[in-house]
């Protein structure tokens, strides 16, 4: 956190510094990212990422929408528009946050995307199959994100049965855990332990971590080796 001088802001393991969430998947022919946050720029520019097929959203705030504008580097090299897939009031906030690249006359060089509308459907990326999960964030509806045995949810601190089903039988689950304190709006470290345990999901991984939650070491020790927090730059292969 800027301007903080806790054990985690100052630690010199790389495990503990923590961008903003978002993930990257890729199947062998199509490549998409979960989220562009304030950090995407250089998270594109840390893992070589040359080529982007779309980007998917789970929600309007701005620590998973900010970093939008510099797909234009993408849109440079490939002539085309990113394919960009969102809920209809993710849109209204795009088009909010970003009104210059959807002006009738677009100034050179802006941001070019083609929006796709979403909502609880499975829809196609590719050869790639994205099955919605529907959550709340505080009274916000969220969507988290199914892969085949893998599952992405992120700003999360309620789930519904019928959405819980869509998650069970993932080999692994990515959830979010803000901190050990109760937050309005997302899991704490136990309620996240505790859906994962709910779900019976093989192994789990935590995301959206709060610097309040202490260092990754000491954490991960408390915890068992299939709950674990996730750390930057971790890879998963299915
Ligand atoms: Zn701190
Ligand atoms: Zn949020
Ligand atoms: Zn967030």
């Amino acid at each position: 956190m800027i301007g903080c001088s806790c054990e985690v802001c100052t630690s010199t393991n790389p495990k503990d510094k923590r961008l903003r969430s978002s993930i990257l998947v890729q199947s062998v022919k199509t490549t998409l990212v979960v989220d562009t946050t304030p950090d995407f720029r250089y998270q594109m520019l840390r893992e070589h990422v040359m080529h982007l097929d779309a980007v998917i959203f789970t929600h309007s705030h701005k620590d998973h929408i900010a970093g939008l504008d510099d797909i234009r580097a993408y849109n440079y090299f490939t002539k085309k528009p990113m394919e960009v897939y969102a809920t209809l009031p993710t849109q209204e906030a795009l088009k909010r946050e970003f009104h210059y690249a959807f002006e009738e006359k677009k100034y050179p060089g802006i941001p070019n995307m083609n929006l796709t509308t979403i909502d609880h459907e499975p829809f196609l990326v590719g050869d790639i199959l994205v099955e919605p999960i529907k959550v709340r964030h505080l009274k916000m509806p969220v969507l988290g994100f199914r892969f085949g045995k893998f599952t992405y949810i992120t700003d999360a601190n309620g789930i519904i049965d019928a959405e819980k089903d869509k998650i069970k039988g993932s080999g692994v689950v990515v959830l979010n855990a803000l901190r050990k304190e109760k937050h309005i709006s997302h899991f704490t470290l136990n309620e996240a332990v505790a859906m994962a345990d709910e779900l019976q999901i093989p192994q789990a991984y935590f995301t959206h971590i709060s610097h309040q939650l202490g260092r990754h070491a000491d954490v991960n020790a408390s915890l068992s080796k299939s709950r674990q927090l996730a750390w930057d730059a971790l890879i998963l292969e299915f």
